[in-house]
């Protein structure tokens, strides 16, 4: 149990007033007062701003993440650069949320290094998420591959910084997501390459994830200024041809609608490499199923007393798959149609293979039950439940496709089971045992990042 949790719920209080923050439910008046002044050493000043740029194209583009790449410039929900900078003390972090497919390594490196020359924040202490909405253009579509435009929404944020108050909260939105490979016959199948009749016949290979925690920051006035979430769905549930940011837009225009304020939703993706929505699902229903849960969360939130910050993050070289060997059997007999696209994608990045990639993953604590840790993947979500049960945080959000954009993870035992996600190209190209790293690294960044003050 974290030591935190063995103090006494008054003390607990006394600190929490002390911090100067506004208590959200039945403390107020002249008891709290009176604890307040008990305490000698006030906390540093928690603030937050937020800063956001649209970056939804006016002109046709193809859609990158869809097969055949259609071309429309009509627009379902708006593609954006969302921005959240905390500021605790002498720390300063930002967390930007982006509706792109991915956004690769030397591109958020990039950025980073430009929002720290332009805001002072250091580079280490961004972490830059992508949607993986699969109905936008690619990132690189714009000037600068963005940098630019993140960096803008960022500068933003900074100049936004007031004092806050901040809850957290923990939902769950069933029926929603589920995992999306099965195992037919001892192999594993992605639900996509059955037969419709086959639909709902074969066991799920892992788990999915309809647990999320979510954090509120709330302005000293009471205006509510930003909602982050994490939630393990791949942002494939618009099933029109059209700009979107899928379910993550969806769900935002639900919230500020019941709440009747422009209030950001920053969605960081959950592991979901092996998480789709829910295949059979008639409608989409995201923003009443995901967007309801989030606004009933907003009712019980839980504050985050003497919110510090802390942020350690951590480069290392992950090294490449070992010995790739093109699955034609496999892949002829569960997706003959895209054979000859996966014989290219594996010579392709056959050539393209270098024996490790520069790897970045970061761990931000909020007070001393809150983390985000990230990973630059799509991560199997068994893995990431087992980063958030072993995690010496309360609540621990793992952001996967963040400050980088390095393919699937798979677990070793989808690796053993086969099909999509395992087969070697851009889209899976580390080593079989990435899931491991990034595991014992997460939990070691999240260990550290508790001891920080
Ligand atoms: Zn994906």
């Amino acid at each position: 149990m974290p030591t935190q949790n063995l103090i006494h719920p008054s003390r607990r209080l006394r600190r929490f007033v002390a911090a100067g923050f506004v208590v959200g439910f039945s403390l107020h008046g002249a008891t709290v007062l009176a604890e307040a002044s008990e305490v000698a050493k006030p906390a540093a000043t928690f603030n937050a701003g937020v800063g956001v740029i649209d970056i939804t194209p006016s002109e046709p583009i193809e859609l990158k993440g869809m097969p055949a790449s259609p071309r429309t410039a009509e627009v379902k929900t708006r593609l954006c650069v969302r921005a959240l900078v905390l500021a605790s003390g002498e720390t300063r972090a930002a967390i930007v949320t982006l509706d792109t497919l991915k956004y690769p390594e030397e591109d958020a490196r990039k950025a980073r290094q430009q929002i720290e020359r332009v805001t002072g924040i250091p580079a280490a202490n961004i972490i830059l998420c992508a949607s993986h909405t699969h109905y936008g253009p690619l990132w690189a579509w714009y000037p600068d591959r963005l940098v630019t435009r993140i960096t803008e929404a960022v500068t933003l944020a900074a100049k936004d910084l007031s004092p806050c108050t901040i809850g957290a909260a923990t939902g769950t939105a069933e029926g929603l997501s589920e995992c999306r490979r099965v195992i037919k016959d001892g192999n594993a199948w992605n639900r996509w390459q059955l037969k419709p009749e086959e639909a709902g016949k074969y066991p799920a290979e892992g788990p999915s994830d309809p647990s999320f925690d979510l954090l509120a920051i709330t302005a000293a006035d009471g205006r509510r200024k930003a909602i982050v979430y994490n939630f393990a769905c791949h942002a494939t549930s618009t099933r029109a041809p059209l700009i979107s940011a899928d379910f993550p837009g969806e769900v935002e225009e639900h919230v500020q609608q019941q709440l009747g304020a422009k209030v950001p939703l920053l969605f960081l993706t959950g592991a979901c490499g092996d998480v789709n929505p829910v295949v059979s699902l008639r409608r989409n229903l995201f923003a009443e199923g995901l967007g309801g849960e989030i606004l009933r969360c907003l009712d019980r939130l839980e504050p985050i007393a003497n919110p510090t910050l802390g942020v350690v993050s951590r480069e290392f070289a992950m090294p490449t798959r070992e010995n790739p060997v093109f699955k034609e059997a496999e892949i002829a007999r569960n997706w003959p149609a895209q054979l000859e696209h996966y014989r290219k994608s594996f010579d392709l990045m056959l050539r393209r293979q270098k024996p490790t990639y520069p790897y970045m993953m970061t761990a931000l604590r909020i007070g001393n039950d809150f983390a985000i840790v990230t990973n630059a993947n799509e991560l199997f979500c068994g893995i990431g439940l087992s980063i958030k049960k072993q995690s010496p945080f309360t609540r621990t959000m793992v952001a996967e496709q963040t400050n980088g954009a390095h393919g699937y993870v798979p677990t070793a035992e989808a690796f053993k089971n086969g099909s999509y996600e395992t087969w070697f190209g851009e889209h899976s190209h580390l080593s079989t045992k990435a899931g491991e790293k990034i595991e014992t690294t997460s939990l070691e960044l999240l260990n550290q990042v508790k001891l920080s003050q």
